[in-house]
């Protein structure tokens, strides 16, 4: 069934885990341009899709989080957008079975709008439309702009999305911070805000990836709930990540992920995952969480 209509029916769906992490699981080297795997080592983006697959997803991210010509101009990569994205779409097809939703990474495009910085609407509007194109054509379920910390950023993408596929739903969470005055973006962007102009502007699906543990998504997934009636995807990190002889390590175990789900349902979440540092186990915890406390 589609997306939409699994929501509607009252279905909670689980989400993948992390990409990153399990990229770098599998070599890559930081300083390297994650998407440059989908033309080298398709298999391993395959891989990684079956292991979430496996562990009871029903949606799968492709590896296109920085897969817009603007942020791939970092590493001079632009002009293959379009076989950069495809590929990503066919390595996760290729490893999922027919019941899983493929849904495209849509990261920002790494660069400030006017007036912070020096890129301007039009051309981030251009960059966001290539990259989505070409996901679109190679067959993604769902669009997933996430990450997002400038709210006019974030509502350029979901327009962009919507006026390029309008058929194709669109997801679209930002990243908050906990300070004392509550959750806001670095960019100064309350959820509030998020969950308001991120459905002004044509969102399916609205909420929350990355910068928190679980345990501050579930407060940060009651705040989206008191704003909108929209769908909700919260995908926490596996805690906030320390340092452990040079290397990141993020504390959350499966287990503590899947002891929050309950309360997560709770608050009003309809589509659970995880981000930075959740690995498959994590998911397979999430999965066996949500399917006990909705059965
Ligand atoms: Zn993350």
């Amino acid at each position: 069934m589609l997306l939409l209509d699994r929501l509607q029916a009252g279905d909670v769906l689980v989400a993948d885990g992390a990409m990153g992490t399990m990229l770098m699981s599998g070599g890559l080297k930081s300083g390297d341009c994650p998407e440059r795997i989908n033309l080298d080592r398709p298999e391993l983006l395959s891989d990684i899709a079956r292991l979430y697959g496996t562990a009871g997803a029903d949606v799968v991210q492709t590896n296109t989080f920085g897969g817009s010509p603007l942020k791939l101009a970092q590493y001079d990569l632009e002009d293959r957008t379009e076989e950069i994205n495809a590929a990503a779409v066919r390595a996760v097809k290729n490893a999922v079975g027919p019941n899983v939703l493929v849904s495209g990474s849509c990261g920002p495009c790494g660069r400030l709008l006017e007036p912070y910085g020096d890129a301007n609407p039009d051309d981030v509007e251009a960059s966001f439309a290539r990259q989505m194109s070409a996901l679109v054509e190679a067959e993604v379920d769902v669009l997933c702009i996430e990450t997002m910390m400038d709210l006019v950023e974030a509502q350029i993408a979901v327009r962009t999305a919507k006026k390029i596929a309008p058929s194709v739903p669109v997801m679209a969470t930002m990243t908050f911070d906990s300070t004392q005055r509550g959750f806001f973006t670095i960019m100064g962007v309350s959820v509030a805000d998020a969950a308001v102009g991120l459905a002004d502007v044509g969102a399916d699906i609205v909420g929350s990836n990355c910068g928190n543990g679980t345990a501050d998504m579930v407060k940060i997934a009651a705040e989206f709930r008191q704003h909108t009636d929209l769908p909700l995807l919260i995908q926490p990190n596996a805690g906030l990540p320390k340092v452990e002889r040079g290397l990141l390590v993020y504390p959350e175990t499966p287990e503590f992920m899947a002891s929050h789900v309950a309360a997560m349902i709770e608050a009003g979440v309809n589509i659970i995952g995880g981000c930075c540092g959740s690995t498959p186990d994590h998911i397979a915890a999430i999965r066996s969480a949500v399917d006990a406390a909705v059965s």
